[in-house]
């Protein structure tokens, strides 16, 4: 610490001479930490009522945060210099990206790829897209949605971030949809965080969206998975209500790998089911067929996830599930390789490759 820094923190401390700075630097950590710490505990034991997700959320990240604080100040008191003692390089990398990601938003490093959806009933014609999302980090390249996605939910960005792709989405299914205008127009998937279901704008978000853009309702589809129907179930239930009376639909994400009771299936709004991919991956064809079973009698569409070979492809065909995605007919697409696919006459040629 330099010689200034010490003196301004002595000065405000004229009686503590005899302190060491880092005991003075330990005080004040722990004096403010101790009060928050307890309005934490208070707030975790409802004492001040129940929290909605919202609030439980940010709950956690405060306490999460005054964990660290309380590292930091054991870590000075014992005179532990070691930063590996306070933080693992691997905590260290995740905050840095946590970082990152209000830069990466605010620089337009966040962009969408789209993943063709076909129709076998329909000789393999692409009805759809799903919607990816991407990021483009300057220094560490391209980086999977699978990393950065739970990061932006422990930060508080994801709102921010889903709103945008979605933003994003319509305006382009609105673009292709006018360019290659159909009797049956085209969808756009789009995926949707638990966290986002919470807030309790977000129906009212989805329908300025859907009239800015001027898409029909039920060309957008919100994926949500099986988690979602598990946590946060009053505000969650209340937002696919919305939704429904909206004209959305609602599709279950990686249907199976949940813990889901089945009777929500029934309770709620749904209007379709992907199959996961790792049920196609295992060829585990009962489970696929067992779900498409489930789904016809519950009058629900099904999608199949992760087709990556002519067996798979045959094999769902004939347990009658229609509707495939996957790197057989074409991995996700930046929007304008997306564009030529459906400028060609928007049949996936994947017999020819
Ligand atoms: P998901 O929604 O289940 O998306 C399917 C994932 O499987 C995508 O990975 C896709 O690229 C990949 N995939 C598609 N076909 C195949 C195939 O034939 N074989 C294999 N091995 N993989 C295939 P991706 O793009 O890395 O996304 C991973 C997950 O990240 C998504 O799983 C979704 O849960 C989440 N995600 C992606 N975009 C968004 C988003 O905009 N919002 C939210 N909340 N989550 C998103
Ligand atoms: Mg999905
Ligand atoms: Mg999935």
């Amino acid at each position: 610490m330099s010689q200034d820094l010490k003196e301004d923190i002595y000065l405000d401390y004229p009686s503590s001479h005899f302190l060491d700075t880092s005991d003075i630097i330990c005080h004040e950590l722990r004096t403010p930490l101790t009060a928050i710490q307890g309005v934490l505990k208070l707030l975790k034991y409802q004492q001040f009522g129940t929290l909605s997700e919202e609030g439980q959320h940010l709950l956690d990240m405060a306490e999460r945060n005054a964990t660290r604080l309380t590292r930091l100040a054991n870590s000075i008191d014992h005179q532990n210099s070691s930063i590996g003692a306070l933080i693992s390089v691997a905590e260290i990398e995740t905050l840095k990206l946590e970082n990152d990601l209000f830069s990466g938003f605010n620089q337009q490093e966040f962009f969408l790829h789209y993943q063709p959806i076909i129709s076998t009933a329909e000789n393999h014609q692409i009805i759809g897209f799903e919607a990816l999302a991407r990021w483009q980090h300057p220094s560490k390249g391209l980086i999977s949605p699978t990393i950065f996605i739970p990061l932006a939910e422990r930060v508080g960005l994801i709102q921010q971030l889903g709103l945008y792709w979605l933003q994003q989405a319509c305006e382009q299914l609105k673009y292709w949809q006018q360019e290659f205008p159909s009797d049956c127009p085209l969808t756009m998937n789009v995926n949707l965080s638990t966290a986002q279901l919470s807030s309790h704008d977000f129906s009212h978000q989805v329908e300025k969206i859907i009239h800015a853009t001027g898409i029909a309702p039920h060309t957008l589809k919100l994926e949500v998975t099986e988690s979602a129907l598990i946590e946060n179930q009053d505000i969650a239930l209340e937002t696919f209500i919305d939704l429904q009376r909206i004209g959305v639909q609602i599709y279950v994400d990686d249907f199976g790998t949940g813990y889901s009771s089945l009777s929500r299936l029934q309770d709620l709004p749904f209007d379709a089911l992907k199959i996961d991919q790792s049920f196609i991956r295992s060829q585990n064809w009962t489970i696929s067929e067992a779900i498409l079973l489930l789904a016809s009698r519950l009058g629900l569409d099904v999608v199949a996830e992760g087709i990556e070979t002519p067996k798979e492809l045959y094999k769902l065909t004939s347990l009658g599930c229609e509707k495939m995605q996957g790197y057989l007919f074409s991995k996700p697409l930046t929007s304008q390789e997306a564009g030529q696919l459906l400028e060609g006459d928007a049949r996936i040629s994947f017999f020819l490759q």
